[in-house]
């Protein structure tokens, strides 16, 4: 198979995370028999610097006519960076939402799992994270409350605000259908966390999630009020498999479940649309603190670009080879400065990518 990628190494760290992805899936494709290109394109910091601008037209032109785009991270030191002195539609962040809106991304999946390796990272008691937990949360990523009509207006002498939640069933029912989809790709089960006692939008969500479920018969589905999921996140978080949601709950979701994990440089996301089209990405940014110095984690970013090869192009087997090795490179003791603990070796960026070459 041909691979056609376009990278986005960002700023801070991402330039030096970015090389070891592309290291890593150069491997696992040279040892499968497929071919892969590469190409560059500039946003956020770096392309202000060049451009002037976060993100432009032939940018965007490049990342449309790849099969996927693998990101680093963008963005500087949100106190001292000149690029923070732009107003807002110029700074880094605006190529962000710029590229996830003209690629139509609308799922944003962010897996949240527990290394046997890296469970004393986990602030969970060991009786409840003891088993482990390998979950999924995909959120609803252009919709909802944080893009429904908005004001703020005095009545009766009063500061009022009204923001909207406005869903349709299209828009519910095309992630429902990614939901199942990867359910299938994983343990065949959706739990679809919603606010169905309370809110309209979320009685409509619970309705078209239990139609598509008619197609899917194989895949076992569960609502739950999102109150009880934060919950149960911290209470059983291996119950759960997919964790379908709307935005607002899924923004507050994913970083609660990424939390309970406790190691932020090892956490991968994408983002779809409803072609196999997608944007990988780590889940952490460009820590500006540590740029340069070869020390970050890159485990995150190469977990993405297995995601890329899971969900994009379906090349399952690969993804797995890389999963592995990354378990078995933190099996042989081997950690960055990040997730480091006493009788482990620590390795820099490049190194880790290395040594995880080394096990594919
Ligand atoms: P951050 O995630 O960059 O850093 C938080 C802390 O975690 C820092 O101490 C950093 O050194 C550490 N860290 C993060 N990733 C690491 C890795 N791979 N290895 C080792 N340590 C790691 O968050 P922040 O400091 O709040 O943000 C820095 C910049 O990143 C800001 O400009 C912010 O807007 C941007 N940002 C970008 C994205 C994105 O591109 N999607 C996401 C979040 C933040």
């Amino acid at each position: 198979m041909e691979l056609n990628i376009t990278c986005i190494p960002g700023d801070g760290i991402g330039p030096e995370i970015v090389a070891q992805a592309k290291k890593v899936l150069s491997r696992v494709c040279e040892k499968n028999g497929h071919t892969v290109k590469y190409t560059d394109i500039l946003m956020g910091g770096a392309s202000i610097d060049v451009h002037g601008v976060p993100l432009t037209d032939e940018a965007i032109a490049v990342a449309k006519s790849a099969d996927a785009v693998l990101m680093g991270s963008i963005g500087g030191d949100t106190t001292t960076s000149p690029w923070y002195k732009l107003p807002p539609e110029k700074r880094p962040e605006a190529g962000l939402l710029g590229i996830r809106k003209a690629l139509n991304l609308f799922a944003n999946l962010r897996p949240a799992y527990l290394y046997d390796e890296l469970s004393a990272a986990c602030p969970l008691k060991e009786e409840i994270c003891g088993k482990g937990f390998d979950m999924l949360i995909m959120r609803e990523l252009t919709g909802g409350l944080y893009f429904g009509e908005r004001k703020t207006y005095e009545e009766n002498g009063l500061r009022t605000a009204v923001d909207t939640l406005i869903y349709n069933e299209n828009e519910i029912r095309r992630i429902a259908v990614k939901a199942f989809d990867i359910a299938r790709k994983r343990r065949n089960k959706v739990t679809s966390v919603d606010k169905a006692n309370v809110l309209d939008s979320s009685r409509l969500w619970r309705k078209v999630v239990c139609e598509v479920a008619e197609d899917y018969p194989d895949v076992t589905l569960e609502h739950m009020l999102v109150d009880n999921c934060a919950m149960q996140l911290v209470k059983n978080p291996g119950q759960f498999d997919v964790i379908l949601t709307e935005n607002m709950f899924g923004d507050i979701l994913s970083d609660e479940a990424s939390m309970v994990t406790g190691s932020i440089g090892m956490l991968s996301s994408a983002s779809l649309n409803d072609t196999k089209f997608g944007l990988y990405e780590p889940s952490h940014g460009s820590a500006p603190d540590i740029a340069g110095k070869d020390i970050a984690n890159p485990i995150a970013t190469i977990l993405s670009a297995a995601m890329m090869l899971r969900y994009t192009f379906d090349l399952d087997k690969e993804a797995e080879t890389i999963e592995k090795a990354v378990k078995q490179v933190l099996k042989d003791g081997y950690r960055t400065g990040d997730i480091c603990s006493e009788g482990c070796e620590n390795v820099g960026c490049s190194r880790m990518g290395d040594l995880i070459c080394e096990r594919i």
